[in-house]
Formats: structure tokens, C-alpha cells, sequence
């Protein structure tokens, strides 16, 4: 068993441990078969390729890059490839970990995996970026496909990146395989919708979370930490609904108007300036500053492990919707629990994406396209389904949402496991 003391290495909190420190909590509180614990503490398989990549000023530069399959039991793997200089492998476990149960608890037949690469895109051409990901592509060709492991987009990737995938991947193969990446470009096989799906679905949830607790989505308050696809686009589809945004934030830092601010405006000055500090009319404010800003929503929006110990007790928003993958630790968690806060966990709260990947990979096996309304549509019926199943649990168990969205997950999973049963 992971304890609180053995996630934290030279103070930083190891993230993999987390996510093993999560699956023991429920794992205890199902009473899960010791095996099948076993299984799903490690991942199946993990992939490490160093790989050299010729740079613009004729150099070569090594880099290292991983794929991780956690489990495949449901179905082929899925999950994101990340770019950022602070990549580790353990990280990548524990997304991937992650990835395995976001797609149980919304029903779509995946396991899953993640991958990601140590690399600064902001400090590479967008030749050097091709050639790391071509190289990347075909170091990696050997585990993915359709049928076997289809990665998307995550941190600092982006449709563009998954055209290069998809085409290596297709020139290796000598015909055109569009279903092996998901957030592809509409015109090579992408989805409509897929692009704003992430954020659609967290604004789902938060509205039947508020609807639950009887918030009025119209003139509640909004904070964003981070400005990239989730949260820029979450901020948009939060003020369609009513809210008010009063603070935002990306990497560079953030910026805090009581009175609101019009996220396109936000958007178009991030454009021109290169960050969201420096908006007409806010105050500047920290990354760290925004997750305790007096508002009705906060929605975490950028990297993991932002809400410890430390600043959980001073959170004052009444739900948490988590855009960004396993921003809360587990210690956190108990603290925003008593202080009846409502924690809509990533593995719901951001399922969005992964369900649209769903559906561009379902459309690209059939060669049948949908228009955005439809994709909508079934995407709002899983994510307010798969709320309700939480709420439900949380509920009879009387358990946070957290706990609950993995009793759901890690016993679908369980059940898969005892039906196929072990090899040979
Ligand atoms: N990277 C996204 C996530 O963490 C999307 C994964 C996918 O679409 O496969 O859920």
C-alpha cells in the first residue's frame, strides 16, 4: 500500500503514487479480489524509446519518449500523448492509469494509455516539432493502431501533431489509416466536435452538479486555472450559460476581475500578447492565488497536483470541476470533502474528450460521418448519464464523487477481468 508519507519524494508529490494511493482507498473500501488489485495496481506494459531528432541548426538532439498501456481488458488502449519538458515515466503511468478508468466510468470500450514526450514545444520550430513527431510515430508503431492503442491529443499537442502521427503511420502501412489517432483535423477524418468536447462535457457535469446543489448557473462565478484548449474553451461555454467569469489564469500567471470578463476578449489578447496577464480592466494574480479566489465553480484546468493539503482548506468554490488530469491529492480530497465542497473528479469531469475521441474513431471504422449537433447530442446523454451513476454511489455510500466515479470504474473493470479470465 502507498501511505501519504511515500508519495512525496524530496517534497515534490509523486503523481504515480497518487494514483496507486487512490485505486488502494477504493480497492479497501469494495473489498476488490487481492489479485485483480494486483493487476491493476501496475500497468500491463511500458514503453521508454530514446530517439534523435536532426534540429534546424543541423544538430542531433536525443529525446526520450514513452507509451504506456495500463490495461486493455475493455478494449484497444486510448488516451493522449503529452509534450513537456517535465515529463516522466512515472507521470505517464499514472495518466495512463487514469485513462483506464475515465473510459469505464463513461462505458466506451477502451482500456488505457498515455504517452508523452520530454521536450519544450514553445522552444522547438514547427519543423523540429514534425520531425520529433514523425520520429516519435514510427518508434511507437509497433503498439499502436486501430485495434490496438489509439493516442489523442494532450498537453501542448494538438490536431496538427496527431496529422503527422496519422500520417507516418499510414505511409508505414501504404494506405491511409485514419482511425489510428483521435482530434485529427476534420478534413483527414476528424470529428466535428471534437476539438471543444473536453470542455462541452465538464460544463455538462457542472451544470448538473449545480442543478443538484441548487446553484443557478446564471450570475454564478467562474475562476479558471489555465487557458489552453480545456479552459479557454470551458470559459467560453460557461459564460453561454450564464456564469461569470472572474478569473483565468495560464502558465505565465493569471488575472482577476470581480465584475467578469468576456473570454473571447481574453482569448484575442492571449493571441496578440502571448498570455492572459496584462487583460484590460483585471488585476494581476498567481497561479496558486486563483485556487483560493472566493467564487461558485473553480475548475482546474492545467497540470496535476494543485490542490494539496496545504490550500485545500482554503478553497471557498462550491464545486470543483477538474479539466486538468489528477489535480487534487488524496489528502486534499478529505479536506474539501468535510468542507462540503463538491469535487466533480477528472476521470468524469474531463471524460468529454475521450468520448468524442470515441465517436471519431467509431466514424473513421465506418467512413460515416456526423454532424456536430448528433455528436453533441450523444455526448450530453453519456456525460449526464455517467454523472447521475456517480451522484448515486456518492450517495448510498456516502463517499465523495471521487471515490465514487472509481467504485463505478474499478468494479466495471473487475467484472471485465473475472468474464475474460486469466491467460492461458
Ligand atoms: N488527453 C485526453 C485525456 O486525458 C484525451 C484522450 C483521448 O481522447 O484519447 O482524456
Amino acid at each position: 500500500m502507498v501511505t501519504a508519507e511515500k508519495t512525496k519524494e524530496k517534497g515534490k508529490t509523486n503523481i504515480w503514487h497518487v494514483a496507486q494511493q487512490q485505486l488502494d482507498i477504493v480497492a479497501e473500501k469494495m473489498n476488490l479480489d487481492r489479485g485483480i488489485h494486483e493487476i491493476l495496481r501496475q500497468p500491463k506494459r511500458e514503453f521508454t524509446v530514446n530517439f534523435p531528432v536532426k534540429m534546424r541548426d543541423g544538430s542531433i538532439k536525443v529525446f526520450t519518449g514513452y507509451r504506456v498501456h495500463h490495461n486493455l481488458t475493455r478494449g484497444p488502449g486510448k488516451g493522449g500523448i503529452r509534450y513537456h519538458p517535465e515529463v516522466t515515466l512515472d507521470e505517464v503511468k499514472a495518466l495512463a492509469m487514469w485513462m483506464t478508468w475515465k473510459c469505464a466510468v463513461v462505458g466506451i470500450p477502451y482500456g488505457g494509455a498515455k504517452g508523452g514526450v520530454v521536450c519544450n514545444p514553445k522552444e522547438m520550430t514547427l519543423g523540429e516539432l514534425e520531425a520529433l513527431t514523425r520520429r516519435f510515430a514510427s518508434e511507437l508503431i509497433l503498439i499502436i493502431g486501430p485495434e490496438k492503442d489509439i493516442p489523442a491529443p494532450d498537453v501542448y499537442t494538438n490536431p496538427q501533431v496527431m496529422a503527422w502521427i496519422m500520417d507516418t503511420f499510414s505511409m508505414n502501412k501504404g494506405y491511409s489509416v485514419a482511425g489510428v489517432v483521435t482530434g485529427k483535423p476534420l478534413q483527414i477524418g476528424g470529428s466535428e466536435g471534437r476539438n471543444e468536447a473536453t470542455a462541452r462535457g465538464c460544463v455538462y457535469v457542472i451544470e448538473e452538479a449545480a442543478n443538484h446543489l441548487g446553484i443557478d448557473m446564471r450570475g454564478a462565478t467562474v475562476a479558471i486555472q489555465g487557458y489552453g484548449n480545456a479552459g479557454s474553451i470551458a470559459a467560453k461555454l460557461l459564460a453561454e450559460a450564464g456564469c461569470k467569469i472572474i478569473a483565468v489564469s495560464d502558465s505565465r500567471g493569471g488575472i482577476h476581475n470581480p465584475k467578469g470578463m468576456d473570454p473571447n476578449d481574453i482569448i484575442a489578447h492571449k493571441q496578440k500578447s502571448g498570455s492572459v496577464v496584462g487583460f484590460h480592466g483585471s488585476k494581476e494574480i498567481s497561479n496558486e492565488e486563483i485556487l483560493e479566489i472566493p467564487c461558485d465553480i473553480l475548475v482546474p484546468a492545467a497540470l496535476e497536483n494543485v490542490i494539496t493539503e496545504k490550500n485545500a482548506g482554503k478553497i471557498k468554490a462550491r464545486i470543483i470541476a477538474e479539466a486538468a488530469n489528477g489535480p487534487t491529492t488524496p489528502e486534499a480530497d478529505d479536506i474539501l470533502f468535510k468542507n462540503k465542497i463538491m469535487v466533480l473528479p477528472d476521470i468524469l469531469a474531463n471524460a468529454g474528450g475521450v468520448t468524442v475521441s470515441y465517436f471519431e474513431w467509431v466514424q473513421d471504422l465506418q467512413s460515416l460521418f456526423w454532424k456536430e449537433k448528433e455528436v453533441n447530442a450523444k455526448l450530453k446523454e453519456i456525460m449526464i448519464d455517467s454523472f447521475h451513476s456517480v451522484l448515486k454511489i456518492s450517495q448510498k455510500h456516502k463517499e465523495n464523487m471521487r471515490t465514487a466515479a472509481y467504485m463505478l470504474a474499478v468494479g466495471r473493470v473487475a467484472e471485465a477481468i473475472k468474464l475474460r479470465g486469466i491467460y492461458p
